[in-house]
C-alpha cells in the first residue's frame, strides 16, 4: 500500500501515479480517478494521502445512481425514486412520433393518451414531465392573464416547493382566495365569481396531499363546484386511477378510502384532473392531464407542452402500465401494487426463512405507508425482521445497498417494499452485521 504513497524523500506522490495506483482496486474512469488522487494530495498529509484517495473513490462509487433495496417500508419514498418501475427496451430505435398507419409525423401523446383517457374515463389525456409541470400547464393555457379561484384551504405547499400561488404566479394568472382556512363553501365560490365577472377563468381544487386538517373543516366536493359556471380543474396529485381497483378484483383497500381518485373526480364534474405517474399510479416521474378533450387541447397546443414534454422512455413505461391496468394485471406487473397487495402472512413467512437462513434477528409487526403525500395518516399492516443496534451506514455500503430504518437503537426490515427475489441479499447483509 505505501508503494505510491511516500517516496524516499517523502513528498507526496504524483497524481497520475496514484490514479493509476487506484485503478487496480476502483473501475471508475479515469479522470474520475486523477481527481479523487488531485484531491486526496491537497487535502492531506503525506502519510495516509493513498488512504485518502481510496476512500474517495469508493464515495464517488457510492453516490453513483444505482438499484438500492428498499427495506424502510414507505412504498413510495422520494428519495428512492418514488414507485419502483421495470423498463424493457433496446437500442433500437421507435415509433415515437412517426404515425405508423400513414407513414407521416404523429404525436408521442396519441396512443398513451387514449389508453390514460380510457383508464379514467376521459375524453382526452395528455402526458407531461410531472405532476408540478401539469399543474403550470392547465393554468398557463387556460387561465393566463385572468383569474384562478381556490379556496384558502387549498393554497398548499406540497413538498419539494410545489407551492399553488407561487405555480399560479408563474403560469401568469391571479390567484383569488376563497372562503377561509378550515372552511370554504359552494357560496363562497359563488360570491367570488360574481363579484369578478368574466375574469374568473377556473376553479382550482386541490388535493392537500401531504398533511391532513381536522376537527370543524368543510370543503365543497366535487360534485357542488361542478355547478358552478366556470370549469374547475383538480389537482388530485397521488393519480389513483379508479377509486374501486377494477385490477384488484374491485376490493380497494381501506388504506386509499380517502384518496379522490381520477375517474370518480371526472365523473363528478371536473372538467380536467392532473396526477403524478410516480405515486399511486406506480409509473415513472411524470404527470398526466386528463379529461375534457377541448382543454386537454389547448394545454396540447400551449408552447410549454413542447417544454414540458416527456421523452420515450417515460411514453413507453406509461403505455405498458397502462396496459396492465387495462388488463387488470396490475398486481402482478406493477410493482407498486405488487407491493401494496402482498399478504401480511407471505411476509411473515418470508421474515422467519430470512432469520433461520441468516441465523439472526427476529420477526416484527410493522406498519408500511404508502409514502410521497399519498393517503396521509394512513397505514398498511407489515412484517420485517428486526436486529439490536443501528447498521444503516454499513447497509448502504453493500453491493446493492439496503436502505433500512432505525428506531430506538434497533435496525429495521420493513419486507413489503423489499422484492422477495432480494430476500437473499437480505440475508447476506444479515450475516454480515452479524458476523
Ligand atoms: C405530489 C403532488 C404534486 C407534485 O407532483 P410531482 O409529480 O412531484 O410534480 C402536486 N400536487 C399534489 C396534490 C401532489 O400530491
Amino acid at each position: 500500500m505505501n508503494r505510491v504513497s511516500v517516496d524516499t524523500a517523502g513528498r507526496p506522490p504524483s497524481v497520475d501515479a496514484l490514479a493509476r495506483e487506484l485503478a487496480i482496486r476502483h473501475s471508475l474512469p479515469h479522470a474520475i480517478l486523477v481527481d479523487c488522487a488531485r484531491r486526496a494530495i491537497a487535502e492531506n498529509s503525506v502519510s495516509n494521502v493513498q488512504q485518502q484517495a481510496d476512500q474517495l473513490a469508493t464515495e464517488f462509487s457510492q453516490t453513483l445512481l444505482r438499484d438500492v433495496i428498499n427495506a424502510t417500508g414507505v412504498l413510495l419514498h422520494t428519495n428512492l425514486g418514488r414507485a419502483p418501475i421495470e423498463i424493457h427496451t433496446s437500442d433500437r430505435a421507435s415509433n415515437l412520433e412517426l404515425n405508423m398507419l400513414t407513414g407521416e409525423r404523429g404525436s408521442r401523446q396519441d396512443t398513451v393518451g387514449k389508453l390514460l383517457a380510457l383508464l379514467c374515463g376521459a375524453e382526452s389525456a395528455i402526458v407531461v414531465n410531472n405532476n408540478a409541470a401539469a399543474v403550470l400547464l392547465v393554468v398557463a393555457a387556460l387561465a393566463n392573464s385572468r383569474d384562478v379561484a381556490v379556496s384558502r384551504g387549498e393554497s398548499v405547499e406540497i413538498g419539494g416547493n410545489f407551492r399553488i400561488p407561487e405555480v399560479t404566479e408563474q403560469s401568469g394568472a391571479r390567484l383569488v382566495d376563497v372562503g377561509t382556512t378550515n372552511r370554504t363553501r359552494l357560496r363562497d365560490y359563488k360570491k367570488a365569481i360574481e363579484k369578478r365577472g368574466n375574469d374568473i377563468a377556473l376553479v382550482l381544487k386541490v388535493h392537500p396531499s401531504n398533511y391532513r386538517v381536522s376537527g370543524f373543516v368543510e370543503d365543497t366536493p366535487m360534485r357542488e363546484l361542478a355547478t358552478l359556471s366556470v370549469p374547475v380543474v383538480a389537482d388530485i396529485g397521488s393519480g389513483l386511477i379508479d377509486n374501486t381497483c377494477p385490477w384488484l378484483d374491485g376490493r380497494a383497500p381501506s388504506w386509499l378510502a380517502n384518496e379522490p381518485a381520477a375517474r370518480q373526480t371526472l365523473s363528478d364534474g371536473a372538467a380536467l384532473v392532473m396526477f403524478s405517474g410516480d405515486k399511486l399510479f406506480g409509473g415513472p416521474q411524470s404527470g398526466i392531464i386528463a379529461g375534457r378533450a377541448d382543454l386537454v387541447d389547448a394545454c396540447a397546443q400551449h408552447p410549454l407542452a413542447r417544454a414540458l414534454r416527456p421523452g420515450s422512455l417515460t411514453m413507453l413505461s406509461l403505455q405498458s402500465l397502462a396496459l396492465a391496468y387495462l388488463r387488470r394485471t396490475a398486481t402482478s406487473e406493477i410493482a407498486f401494487w405488487k407491493m401494496a397487495t402482498t399478504s401480511v402472512f407471505d411476509l411473515k413467512t418470508r421474515a422467519e426463512s430470512i432469520i433461520t437462513e441468516s441465523g439472526v434477528g427476529e420477526v416484527c409487526e410493522l406498519e408500511s405507508i404508502p409514502g410521497a403525500g399519498s393517503a396521509p395518516g394512513a397505514t398498511i399492516a407489515s412484517v420485517g425482521v428486526v436486529i439490536a443496534g443501528d447498521h444503516l451506514k454499513k447497509l448502504r455500503g453493500h453491493q446493492v445497498p439496503i436502505i433500512a430504518r432505525v428506531k430506538d437503537a434497533k435496525t429495521y426490515f420493513d419486507l413489503r417494499t423489499v422484492r422477495k427475489q432480494d430476500d437473499h441479499l437480505l440475508v447476506d447483509a444479515l450475516r454480515d452485521i452479524s458476523g
